[in-house]
Parts: structure tokens; sequence; C-alpha cells
């Protein structure tokens, strides 16, 4: 019996964070090949601070931390930490814990964010809801009782590149 209150999890990148054009910078669609090189996803994740905020989904998220823990995880690798936590600081989105991936994990989102879940579930925390822009998350997560709720725009390239599941 815990007397800590209930998770939600929330995704950063095409959820609170609008990355779209940092995508098209460093993945660009007209692209013949694409550099998937550790050090170019380093700069594509350090790059975070120049995000735009998707404001609807911050204001969410600091109403719902009014009751309760708000657990963001992303798939941006550790090494972004301090672009990561002054943008969220920059923004004032209101949270209480940040897990990102470990050098070196490519691992599926889904899969990544699933390991995360059930570590908390294991510690006897309950996890009421997931945000995420990725419908996979949204499904994987599913599998373990968790309700999600969808950010989608269509302009962003989780819709145009994973529309199809
Ligand atoms: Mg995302």
């Amino acid at each position: 019996m815990t007397s800590k209150v209930p998770i939600v999890l929330v995704d950063i990148d095409g959820t609170l964070a609008d990355n779209d054009a940092r995508f098209a910078h460093y993945f660009p669609d007209d692209a013949l090949t694409h550099d998937w090189s550790d050090s170019h996803w380093t700069d594509y994740d350090k790059a975070c601070f120049g995000d735009a905020p998707i404001p609807y989904v911050v204001e969410i998220v600091n109403t719902l931390a009014l009751s309760y823990e708000i657990q963001l995880i992303t798939g941006r690798h550790d090494v972004a930490e301090p672009e990561t936590t002054l943008w969220l600081e920059a923004m004032a989105v209101d949270y209480d814990g940040l897990s990102m991936r470990a050098p070196g994990d490519y691992s599926r989102n889904p899969v990544f964010k699933r390991a995360i879940a059930e570590m908390f579930l294991a510690e006897g925390r309950e996890i009421h809801l997931v945000i995420d822009d990725h419908p996979g998350v949204i499904a994987e997560l599913g599998e373990l009782g968790i309700d999600g709720l969808h950010v989608q725009r269509p302009s962003s390239w989780n819709h145009r590149h994973r529309s199809h599941g």
C-alpha cells in the first residue's frame, strides 16, 4: 500500500514539444539517404532547445500535475538531458521525473516505454494514463491496462509516417 499518487506518463517530442522543424532539418523528406549515426542523433537531440511547445498539452499536463505524479518518458538519449531540462524549465512544464534512453539504446519507442512503465508497476505504483503522439506507444501500454491520450497533429512527422501503425 503506497500513499503516493498515481502516475501519468508523458512523452516529450511531438507531445509537449513541436519537433517537426528540427526533425525535418536533420532528416529531410527529400534526402536520398539519412545519417543514422549516433553523433547525428546526438546533434538532433541536443538541438531540442529550439522547439516550440505544444501549448494545450503543456496546459493539460500542468493541470494533471495538481493531482498526479508526472513522469516524462522520452526517446531522446540522456546526452541531451541538460538541453531537455532547460527546455522544460523554460516552458514551465510541471513534472516529477524524467526518463531518457541510455547511450546506444535504439529500441523501438513502444518497447523502451513499456520497460519504463513495467519498472514503475514493479515498484507497486499505479499508472493511470499515458500521453503520447505515437499510436504504437498508446497500444503497447494499453496492453498493461494503461489508458491512453493520443496527441495527433496532421502536420506532424508521426502522423505522416506512422499513420499505418
Ligand atoms: Mg513522441
